[in-house]
């Protein structure tokens, strides 16, 4: 498959090999049913044995308790930033929010939950990004119908291993896990709810994965809520209500059985470690070349910003050489965001140690032939 790229994107994003030669096998005939999947009645069994599967893989992956509801929802994790403070603002006699902006995407979903009611912003907004201010220095509300953070900042780079410890034990925490989602083991029963959009861990774009606390949905007072965004009518009709993004389910099926076959979160852990210690060690090692300007601590595993330095400023033209060397070696999608611009490299689970070797030793050689 000498034609693949090497893709170190944010999402949508690289899936292993092994997945899309199987979809590519099934492509025109699924499972002897004569059809594609997306061909497939979302009522038929052929589909309901793939939403279950892939429910009860995802269930196995990260140990969910029937006391909690798995969703497959549609319109990506953005989607969530409007559901959420619809489905959850009026929890508690406050009927305010606690958010964590720790970046861009925590920081728009509090702007969206704005729209609905009372949201407090723990830390103040800054403008550089970094890291997470000390807890000793967050503002909490008394009595907040939950507390909301990203558990890694896509754009900016800032990964949050640890629960917040200063969030008080009845408050209902509430985590964007997009970026992260798959790459570590975690323990579900702190949350009341996790969300991921499927395009960077688990498949196909448009399918946002929902795993929530059906007591909180039970207790639930909004009855203006638009219909696909209310957690109590996609629990009831088991995420299809509606059609659901059948094509989306089906990768993500695919992906979480062949994570399960990788050796689960406990393998994607050491593959995340791994692939991320040579990232960071290479820029490290660079005599500041390479800059990475995010606290150790809060350094993410999985999208790791970084600027190229000339005369103690990011330079963009060597940047821009950088990026157009690095697709002549057939790696794409490095380029930073544009809110932060600069180089950003992607590490999902559908990209190998070997790949990032391999992007690793053009960094060493570029800094050589640019220094
Ligand atoms: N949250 C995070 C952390 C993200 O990285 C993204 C997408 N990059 C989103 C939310 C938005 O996801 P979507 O585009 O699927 O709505």
């Amino acid at each position: 498959h000498s034609e693949r790229k090497v893709n170190f994107g944010p999402g949508p994003a690289q899936l292993p090999l092994e997945v899309l030669k199987n979809v590519q096998a099934e492509f025109l005939n699924y499972n002897g049913s004569g059809s594609n999947v997306m061909e497939l009645s979302h009522r038929s069994s052929a589909f309901a044995k793939i939403i279950q599967e892939a429910e009860q893989d995802i269930r196995e992956l990260l140990s969910i308790p029937e006391s909690y509801a798995v969703l497959f929802l549609q319109g990506g994790a953005t989607a969530q930033f409007s559901a959420v403070p619809l489905n959850f603002l009026n929890l508690k006699s406050s009927q305010t929010a606690d958010y964590l902006v720790t970046g861009y995407w925590s920081e728009k979903a509090a702007k969206e939950a704005e729209k609905f009611g009372k949201i407090n912003w723990v830390v103040p907004k800054s403008d550089k990004y970094r890291g997470v201010p000390a807890e000793n220095t967050w503002k909490l509300t008394e009595n907040s119908s939950y507390f909301y953070y990203c558990s890694n900042e896509t754009i900016h780079g800032i990964e949050l291993e640890d629960i917040p410890s200063i969030v008080p034990k009845d408050t209902p925490i509430i985590c964007d896990m997009s970026s992260n989602f798959l790459t570590r083991s975690f323990d579900i029963t702190k949350f009341a709810m996790v969300f991921a959009s499927a395009q960077k861990n688990f498949g196909a774009s448009g399918l946002v994965l929902v795993i929530v606390r059906k007591d909180l949905v039970e207790k639930n007072t909004n009855n203006s809520i638009p219909v696909t965004f209310d957690y109590k009518v996609q629990i009831a009709n088991a995420s299809m209500y509606n059609t659901p993004p059948t094509f989306s389910v089906y990768i993500a099926n695919k992906m979480f059985s062949w994570t399960k076959r990788q050796g689960g979160l406990k393998s994607m852990n050491q593959l995340s470690d791994k692939k991320s210690k040579v990232v960071y060690e290479t820029i490290d090692q660079s005599n500041g070349f390479y800059s990475n300007v995010i606290e150790n601590k809060y350094r993410s595993r999985v999208n790791i910003p970084l600027r190229i330095m000339k005369d103690g400023t990011a330079n963009e033209k060597l940047e821009s050489s950088f990026l157009s060397e690095a697709v002549k070696s057939n790696m794409i999608e490095l380029k930073g965001h544009r809110a932060v611009g600069g180089i950003r490299i992607s590490l999902y689970n559908g990209v190998s140690l070997q790949e990032t070797t391999k992007l690793v030793d053009f960094m060493r050689t570029f800094q050589k032939n640019n220094s």
